[in-house]
């Protein structure tokens, strides 16, 4: 018999499949696949991966493939590690520990694909892929790969790999006891339901969550619980830094806790919006729709940017049915308990939010332009956001030098120490106004380790800084007697690998040359998101 008959039902090829919305064209997935997988494009495609036709009630679908040049493998909930179909395995370790000694690392700081990792891959893939808002097929950036024209930088995130969805997990205070390095591992998924737990919310409640509670981790007795999420923050880089004494603050968190050095593993993609969702909804992409940063919605037949500062105000209008925050789930529990979310783009149900600000403001007409509109200029959005930031350069709290070289990092500055005074205020009056609950998002880590990938001068910069704001504000809660009865939690929404600049390329060429003889449309998002069947 043909091989080839054999092999194509096996991949999801079959000419009977339909898409959630659009009928899927399986000659152009079995195309695509292939010119994806050319040898000739290895150094900077990792892996492809795409769903079985076939889905479950809840819309997940009953396998993943996953591919690279050398093999293909199937994955399913009896096969969480895959089934090799072809060649070798693409997926060589699956161990979330792999990398977890910052030395080990930093001396293979953008590994081959053999000496990588790929933790958690059926259940981060196949969620990913339940949501009707995922592509056709995901394509993974190899770590080097490095394309400043469609939005790169010398460091960055998203893959399947471990590093880059490597986040820190530090626990500190009340009910954690000081034992120092963990040799373990959780997912940011966890980080919802852990911290809800903690804030009196029943376990019953919390356990439909792709998240379990952590009380391996933390007892309750708590009267106070804190967020903190550094984005972007380098676990090896933070660990580190604050041993040789450059963060004094996450050393103070470290001398009354506990991390964990295989950190928490975020969801896939490891992009910021869809692990700010899922660590504070406690479920990941295919339950909460923030599916990427941008993504191509087949629905309305339209491009969708939850990752803009046009857009962060109005995320929530993006969840699908039955989600639940942090803050949502406290007050459920807790009506009169007062919940506050900083900075953050997850923050429906909370007492007091930025973004809520934000949307106030916008609705009173004070605005230049209304972030509302379709028709709305980010830029004017942007000038009025400015309008109501500090000035970076006036904050010592802040290195000014960077703020020159870079202009996000100046900006995620301002935002930061906004983020700070907000948190100061709201720990500020009476003890009975102080928040149960609160989140605070810091961003400047995020602005530095694009700049200039981990370990570089900037990126230990931008960690020194929201240190530097952490001191501020744990020399606060102590002198109003709140940090011994606070447990906070610090993590990120994903890790970091910086690119090799030589490393350049654009897999658009070989797509285009697949598909257009088939007459087969296409678009990218990400890049990285390809959908089937529309137009770009
Ligand atoms: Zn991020």
């Amino acid at each position: 018999m043909d091989d080839r008959r054999v092999v194509r039902p096996l991949l999801g090829f079959s000419a009977s499949v339909r898409h959630h919305v659009g009928v899927v064209f399986p000659a152009g997935l079995e195309a695509a696949v292939a010119s994806l997988r050319a040898p000739e494009l290895s150094p900077i495609v990792d892996l492809l991966a795409w769903p079985s036709p076939d889905r479950d009630d809840s819309g997940r679908p009953l396998a993943v493939f996953v591919a690279d040049f050398g093999g293909v493998a199937c994955l399913d909930a009896d096969n969480p590690e895959g089934v090799l179909i072809e060649g070798r395995h693409p997926l060589p370790s699956t161990d979330p520990m792999v990398f977890a000694v910052h030395l080990d690392e930093a001396a293979d700081p953008s590994p081959d694909h053999e000496r990588n990792s790929y933790p958690l891959p059926w259940m981060r893939l196949s969620s990913f892929f339940t949501d009707p808002r995922s592509p056709d097929i995901a394509v993974v950036h190899t770590g080097k790969h490095f394309f400043p024209e469609q939005g790169g930088h010398e460091g960055e995130h998203g893959s399947l790999g471990v590093i880059q969805s490597r986040a820190p997990l530090v626990l500190s205070g009340a009910g954690v006891r000081s034992r120092g390095a963990l040799d373990h591992h959780a997912r940011l998924v966890d980080v919802m339901p852990t911290l809800a737990w903690v804030a009196g919310v029943e376990p019953a409640s919390l356990a439909d969550l792709d998240g379990v509670i952590r009380s391996d981790l933390v007892e309750r007795g708590a009267r106070y619980v804190i967020g903190l999420l550094w984005d972007g923050a380098h676990p090896g880089s933070l660990v580190e830094r604050a041993a040789s004494g450059e963060l004094p603050g996450v050393a103070r968190l470290l001398e009354r806790g506990c991390y964990l050095t295989g950190g928490a593993v975020a969801e896939f993609p490891s992009l910021t919006l869809v692990n700010h969702t899922s660590m504070l909804t406690g479920v990941g992409p295919g339950r909460h729709g923030v599916v990427g940063n941008v993504y191509w919605d087949r629905e309305s037949n339209a491009r969708v940017v939850p990752n803009d500062a046009s857009t962060w105000h109005r995320v929530a209008q993006l969840y699908r049915d039955g989600v639940t925050t942090l803050f949502e789930a406290v007050v459920s529990a807790r009506p009169d308990a007062r919940t506050a979310s900083i900075n953050e783009m997850t923050e429906r149900g909370a007492w007091a939010s930025t973004f809520a600000l934000v949307r106030s403001i916008l609705d009173s007409g004070d605005a230049g332009g209304s972030g509302l509109s379709a028709a709305a200029e980010p830029d004017d959005f942007l000038t009025m956001m400015r309008g109501f930031l500090p000035d970076p350069l006036e904050s010592n709290l802040v290195t000014h030098s960077r703020c020159a070289e870079d202009m996000d990092y100046a900006f995620y500055s301002a935002i930061d120490l906004f983020g700070l005074s907000s948190m100061l205020e709201l720990f500020s009056g009476d003890e009975g106004d102080w928040p149960a609950v609160s989140w605070w998002s810091q961003y400047t880590t995020d602005a530095a380790h694009h700049a200039g990938g981990p370990r570089s001068a900037i990126a230990t910069d931008g960690l020194r800084d929201c240190d530097a704001r952490l001191v501020v504000l744990l020399d606060h809660l102590d002198s109003i007697g709140a940090l011994d009865r606070s447990l906070i939690l610090l993590t990120a929404d994903h890790g970091f690998e910086s690119a090799d600049t030589s490393v350049r390329g654009d897999w658009a060429p070989a797509l285009a040359a697949a598909l257009e003889p088939l007459g087969v449309p296409w678009r990218d998002e990400g890049p990285g998101f390809i959908y089937l069947g529309v137009q770009q």
